[in-house]
């Protein structure tokens, strides 16, 4: 038995790095590494063309700046051989292959909560127990199995991309079949083709490529890396995808075509993976219109090249959107389709009924062959883990059993009931999602600093609780939203391999904002962790380390960043600046039919409107908004993108009215305004194009406690009519009491000071209890059906329920939406909070049953 603090699963990059990390902080370690020598996915993969598609400046360990300065790549994206050669060096450099095992597979581990240690089997060797088990094992290094039938029958030879022999295959002459035509078979296919007397490319589902344009290391890159190494990684460790390029931030509907055009083209020539995915326009990868300016640009260039009409629509992939499957770089692979030695079979028309002792047998041919190269991809993120069988944790729970669902963990690095195991890069972290050596530092150097801090603390056992994995899978879940991968079948969903649980394994929410989370987990004593030790040593920290919204996180912790004094500090005038300030640098709200300013008689003189039309035929429905900031700020303009998005989606028009504020023009004015502007527009709907019949009423904030002032005033004062109320996190009250209030005091922006400044120049206290101010204390009665949005994070939130409780109550139609991890601004904050989206979907859904309509425009629900 070989005793040590910790094995280490696994000699690719996370492995040599770890066990160099582990000797530093002085652990005992052994590296176990089924394989005869270091490099991981580089040993295995050698097929001809593998290479990686990030580029080498930043496809390369970061933690030594001594190693970035003697190792020189050679080119923009190294071969295998030389990132083996990479790996090789580094092994040596840090003398590391001296603690590894090799041709050692780890075959079952079994936790011995008595001694808090690891049992691990191998297959050659002694067995090893250890406090610390790594699995280091990788996201793709279990080779998919052919899952084809016959392929046992065949007579001729059979390659895998993934295993490929290291003495090379001679294919010279040789009638060749590669099946598959994911990232490996796009950059083997174009060599196979050149050397075999035939190539025939067996495809079931097309792929997104676009040329890698390899070379020497681009300039430009070359000379950011070298202006300032440090700060250059820094960025890479905060950026989405670990490689730090500035992302687009005008969205599709902001650019011209030409602009459009222009944009792919420079992106095209750059020849870069991370360039493509995020530099076009902010809405192609989480919005499925804007994403289809981008695939449609793809698609127009494969045409362009393969000049068999036919064989280029096989190679246009319609399937899923652009990035949701990882797209990959190719060199020549599209031109090789015009070849005269290579054909292309559609799988998707013929699919392969057998693979039999001559050849490949579809539904329309039989294809006699020498070689079959097997490029089907992997059991990605999970299958080296599990093939480990069984890993048993406490009480024996087999990890295969408690993943049959789909894998279940907390950061994609702990299981809770497997204490003292560790995955590196494992599912639930940015891992395949990202630059991998990055997010292998990063996870390296977390597990290592925490044992550090368990050896000073005197504990022997760490523990992700059930809680703080369940959170996680919410917040994934949540992620998971805000880009289009949910809408493919991929290897990311486990769709590749029949009967694998599906679901999203890699952390979608981006390797800066994981690594703030990972951070905050330590900052905040280990939330979510249970540690134990010896004599009953035990400290349990449970909880959830992210409640809020993924995108509500950023734009609060962008909002933290800029250090604001108390908003209520500037002054109402000052504050009106600020905001609207603020305002000019929000995305530009989606094009609407048309837009018309006019005025409008309130109770006292003219008030300024904004018609927001949608650009479906009319006449439409009017819905009567009152905009938000506390009855002192904000103006009919204010609220721009919220009611652009709700008119389209609607397909009503939207009228923002842009009624007096405090403290010049204090309580009942705001209300009476409203109610007067609500009369104007019931006289006037005709000629500002509205559909006979009743109006609709929506507000946010202040703006949702006038709306449900108006249709009390209404209501009271016998018209005009009203269809439906939208309030969305609405005032309805002057108590403080209510547990929101104190919850959510301070840090979701809008603060508990802020609203007692806003009902102080709003409104005197004696005033405070009449229902023109505090709705929750009118008659509720007879009032028209509503729908009421509030969030969780909100002072507001108790009030909001008060409400639509009370309104229910008393009778009125009424449906409510809680938002969870939401904060007060998020449902206006439209295309920067695209997790708010199905609330709006849900509101425009309940104006048209209140307007007795079907939603006019449709705007597909995966688009958001
Ligand atoms: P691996 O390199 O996969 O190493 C894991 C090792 O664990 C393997 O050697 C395996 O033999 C060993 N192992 C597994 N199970 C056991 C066991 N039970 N017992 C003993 N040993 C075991 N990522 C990028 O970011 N950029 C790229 O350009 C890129 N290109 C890629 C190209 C290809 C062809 C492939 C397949 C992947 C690519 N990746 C790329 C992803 C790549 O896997 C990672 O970048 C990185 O190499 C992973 O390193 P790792 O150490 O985590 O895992
Ligand atoms: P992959 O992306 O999963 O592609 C496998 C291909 O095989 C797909 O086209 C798949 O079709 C097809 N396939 C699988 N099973 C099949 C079956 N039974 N019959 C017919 N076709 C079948 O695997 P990969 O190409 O090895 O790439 C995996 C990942 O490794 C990449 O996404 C990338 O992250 C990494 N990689 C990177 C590079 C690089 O450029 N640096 C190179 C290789 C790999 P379906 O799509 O229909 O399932």
């Amino acid at each position: 038995m070989q005793q040590v603090d910790v094995a280490v699963v696994g000699a690719g990059f996370a492995g040599l790095y770890l066990l160099h990390r582990l000797r530093g902080a002085g652990f005992s370690a052994v590296g176990l590494e089924a394989a005869d020598d270091v490099g991981g996915t580089w040993y295995w993969n050698r097929y001809p063309g593998a290479r990686c598609d990030i580029q080498t400046t930043d496809y390369s360990y970061t933690f030594d700046p001594e190693l970035e300065r003697v190792w020189r790549w050679s080119e923009k994206y190294a071969t295998q051989p030389e990132i083996l050669r990479y790996l090789g060096f580094v092994a040596d450099r840090y003398d590391l292959r001296r603690d590894i095992r090799f041709g050692t597979q780890v075959a079952t581990a079994t936790w011995d909560e008595a001694q808090h240690r690891w049992l691990l089997t191998t297959t050659k060797g002694a067995p090893v127990s250890c406090r610390y088990y790594i699995m280091a094992s990788g996201c793709l290094s279990a080779p998919k199995p052919p899952e084809i039938a016959g392929a046992g029958d065949f007579k001729g030879e059979i390659y895998f991309t993934g295993r490929w022999p290291h003495e090379g295959v001679a294919l010279a002459g040789k009638r060749v079949a590669v099946i598959g035509t994911g990232s490996s078979g796009i950059q083997a296919i174009p060599l196979i083709a050149a050397e075999a007397a035939h190539l025939t490319v067996f495809q079931r589902t097309p792929n997104f490529a676009f040329p890698a344009h390899n070379g020497p290391s681009p300039a430009d890159r070359v000379a950011a890396l070298e202006k300032d190494r440090a700060d250059y990684r820094a960025q890479a460790r905060l950026s989405l995808t670990g490689v730090p390029l500035p992302r687009a931030t005008e969205f599709s509907w902001q650019l011209g075509e030409a602009e459009r055009r222009q944009r792919f083209e420079k992106a095209l020539a750059a020849g870069d993976l991370v360039a493509m995915l995020s530099q076009l326009w902010a809405d192609q990868g989480g919005d499925l219109e804007g994403n289809a300016l981008a695939a449609d640009l793809l698609r127009e260039r494969i045409h362009s090249i393969v000049k068999d009409p036919e064989t280029a629509e096989a190679l246009t992939p319609r399937d899923h959107p652009f990035g949701s499957k990882r797209p990959c770089l190719e060199t020549n692979y599209y031109a090789t389709f015009n070849r005269p030695n290579v054909t292309l079979v559609n799988l998707r028309q013929e699919p392969i009924q057998a693979i039999t002792a001559s050849g490949i047998k579809t539904d329309r041919r039989s294809v006699d062959l020498d070689v079959i190269v097997f490029a089907t991809g992997f059991d990605a993120m999970t299958g080296a883990i599990t093939s480990v069988h069984p890993i048993a944790g406490r009480g024996g729970k087999s990890i295969s059993d408690v993943w049959a669902d789909g894998p279940k963990t907390y950061l994609g690095l702990t299981v809770a009931g497997f204490p003292n195991l560790f995955m590196i890069t494992g599912p639930g972290s940015p891992s395949v999602f990202s630059n991998m050596v990055v997010s292998i530092e990063q996870h390296a150097d977390w597990v290592v600093d925490r044992l550090v801090g368990l050896r000073e603390a005197g504990f022997t056992a760490i523990e992700a609780t059930e809680t703080a994995q369940a959170g996680w899978a919410r917040h994934m879940a949540d992620c998971s939203q805000l880009t289009l991968h949910r809408l493919a079948n991929t290897w990311y969903t486990g769709a590749n391999v029949p009967g694998k649980a599906p679901g999203l394994m890699p952390y979608p929410g981006g390797v800066g904002p994981y690594r703030t989370i990972c951070d905050e987990v330590v900052s905040r004593g280990l939330l979510g962790f249970t540690l134990s030790g010896p004599n009953g040593a035990a400290q349990s920290n449970d909880g959830e380390i992210v409640r809020l919204q993924p995108d509500v996180r950023l734009v609060l912790g962008m909002l933290a960043e800029l250090n604001l004094p108390p908003l209520e500090s500037f002054g109402a005038q000052g504050l009106r600046a600020f905001v609207a300030q603020f305002n000019a640098t929000r995305p530009a709200g989606r094009p609407v039919g048309e837009i018309v300013d006019g005025t409008l008689a309130g109770a006292d003189g003219p008030l300024p409107y904004r018609l927001y039309r949608p650009a479906t035929p009319g006449p439409h429905p009017i819905v009567v908004y009152f905009h938000g900031g506390g009855w002192v700020l904000g103006d009919e303009q204010s609220d721009d993108p919220f009611c652009r998005d709700l008119c389209r989606r609607s397909g009503m028009i939207f009228l923002s009215v842009g009624y007096r504020h405090a403290p010049e023009h204090r309580f009942p004015t705001a209300a009476e305004d409203g109610y007067a502007a609500l009369r104007w527009i019931a006289e006037h709907a005709a000629e500002l194009g509205g559909r006979a019949g009743p109006l609709l009423v929506a507000g946010w904030s202040a703006g949702g406690n006038l709306a449900a002032v108006t249709c009390q005033l209404a209501h009271d004062r016998g018209g005009p009519a009203i269809a439906g109320q939208l309030l969305v996190c609405p005032v309805t009250d002057c108590t403080f009491d209510r547990p929101s209030y104190n919850d959510n005091a301070a840090g979701y922006f809008l603060t508990r000071s802020l609203m007692y400044w806003f009902w102080d120049l709003y409104c005197s206290p004696a005033d405070r209890t009449d229902p023109r101010v505090s709705p929750l204390r009118g008659r509720l009665s007879g009032l028209p059906p509503a729908f009421v949005a509030t969030c969780e994070f909100d002072p507001l939130r108790d009030e909001g329920i008060a409400y639509a409780e009370a309104m229910a109550a008393a009778g009125v139609p009424v449906e409510q939406l809680k938002a969870r991890g939401h904060f007060h601004s998020s449902f206006t904050m439209v295309d920067v909070v695209m997790t708010s989206v199905e609330g709006r979907i849900k509101m425009a859904e309940a104006l048209s049953r209140f307007a007795g309509q079907g939603q006019q425009e449709a705007i597909p629900r995966a688009a958001e």
